[in-house]
């Protein structure tokens, strides 16, 4: 189904032509006329699939322009926040909507002043509570709430700010919950967000006819050795190299690098700042080889990623979707390749289970055997407060 059947008002459907969203994805289809009713919702969907769109456009359709903060987006993380305001300010380019964007680590005089003029807040659950308390947002004309990538934010321990944030607001406002799983624990804590929403779960199937799926067995000692091999004769685009841990992805980038691979690490026992340069340098090409973990990663959209190499397979199923997800985005195609040594089987064999995939074998190719070197690093136990065990191990 077009945008354009949706008869949404013009301003808007102007700059949706403007950026090329012609056909609405499944989540949208499914979303967007709810939303635009009123109800609230519970959308499920892969990452990539589009989800942003789903609650931005009919969002932006419902703001008064002049009448004060009305949208409260909450977002587990600082680019995540900026990536989603900048998607909303270009479906409302022509109508002008004001969005604030609020998370940590920046100065808060800037981003009180857009505070004062915003229709619509954008931000991280940590400066949003901040700034309620030191009286810069003001919750009660607030007619949509949305939690975004709410398995996230579980998972970086945000359940309480989430519920505080919540209770602020009016009771009639319109809930929206979206996530790309629905853990168990999720599962539990929806009705404390709303007890009537309308639950829209799309099919978690990757798109398979443009992201073709291979996997390598290779001993661990060689590893190292083949992933440099792939990335020197493989590569078209950006890659992403993913790994489980914090070492072993500052591990693998800094050996990539002096294989003479222009490569950076990015995972949650980085500085905030630090992490979004390294974010912004790939995206402008600066660097071609990413080397992330998943918590790092996730919901990222960069355009141009062709490849993702698994350097280690994930214990959690759905991080595997996560991770594949990362190409083969809005039409293009992808490539995903996991690097299979013993203690890797487990896992890999649960993404099997758990999803059909159709993952293919592939002969390891003729390599060079290079030197890998371990260092040793000790990491800050710093970070936003409340944070899981498992987002450390990220
Ligand atoms: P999700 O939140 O589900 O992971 P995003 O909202 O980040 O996915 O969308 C992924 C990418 O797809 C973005 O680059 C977005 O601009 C693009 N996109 C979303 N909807 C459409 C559409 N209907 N047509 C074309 N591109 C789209
Ligand atoms: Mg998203």
């Amino acid at each position: 189904m077009k945008f354009e059947e949706l008869r949404l008002d013009g301003d808007l459907q102007a700059s949706l032509h403007t950026i090329g969203f012609v056909e609405m994805t499944d989540i949208q289809e499914r979303t967007i006329p709810l939303i635009r009713d009123g109800h609230d919702v519970f959308g499920q969907s892969q990452t990539g699939s589009g989800k942003t769109a789903a609650f931005g456009i009919p969002l932006v359709e419902k703001v008064q322009r002049g009448r004060g903060v009305q949208v409260l987006v909450l977002e587990p993380t600082r680019e995540l926040a900026k990536q989603v305001s900048s998607e909303m300010k270009k479906f409302s380019a022509n109508k002008h909507v004001k969005i604030a964007t609020i998370y940590g680590g920046a100065s808060f005089n800037t981003q009180i002043q857009a505070l004062k003029k915003a229709e619509v807040i954008v931000g991280t659950p940590g400066r949003v509570i901040d700034m309620m308390k030191r009286g810069h947002i003001e919750l009660e004309g607030i007619t949509a709430f949305v939690l975004d990538e709410a398995d996230k934010m579980i998972d970086m321990g945000f359940f309480e700010d989430m519920m505080f944030i919540s209770e602020k607001m009016p009771r009639d406002r319109q809930t929206l919950l979206f996530s790309a799983t629905m853990p168990d624990k999720l599962k539990h804590l929806r009705s404390k967000f709303s007890r009537n929403a309308h639950t829209i779960k799309t099919s978690s199937k990757v798109a398979e006819d443009v992201l073709k799926q291979f996997y390598c067995e290779v001993s661990y000692t060689r590893k190292f050795s083949l992933l440099t091999h792939l990335l020197e004769n493989e590569r078209q685009g950006l890659s992403i190299v993913f790994c489980n841990a914090r070492r072993e992805a500052d591990d693998v980038a800094r050996n990539l690098k002096e294989s003479g691979i222009n490569t950076k690490s990015l995972h949650g026992g980085m500085p905030q700042n630090k992490r979004e340069k390294t974010m912004q340098q790939f995206h402008d090409k600066k660097i071609d080889v990413l080397v992330a973990t998943d918590v790092a990663a996730r919901g990222l959209d960069v355009k141009d990623v062709t490849h993702i190499f698994n350097y280690s397979i994930p214990m959690n199923a759905e991080d595997y979707a996560n991770r594949i997800g990362r190409t083969a985005r809005a039409g293009n195609s992808g490539i995903a390749i996991s690097l299979l040594s013993r203690n890797d089987h487990d896992a890999f064999r649960k993404v099997q289970s758990t999803f059909s995939y159709d993952i293919e074998e592939m002969n390891a190719p003729q390599f060079k055997v290079r030197p890998f070197r371990k260092h040793n690093y000790s990491y800050a136990k710093g970070g936003a407060r409340g944070r899981s065990q498992r987002a450390y191990a990220n």
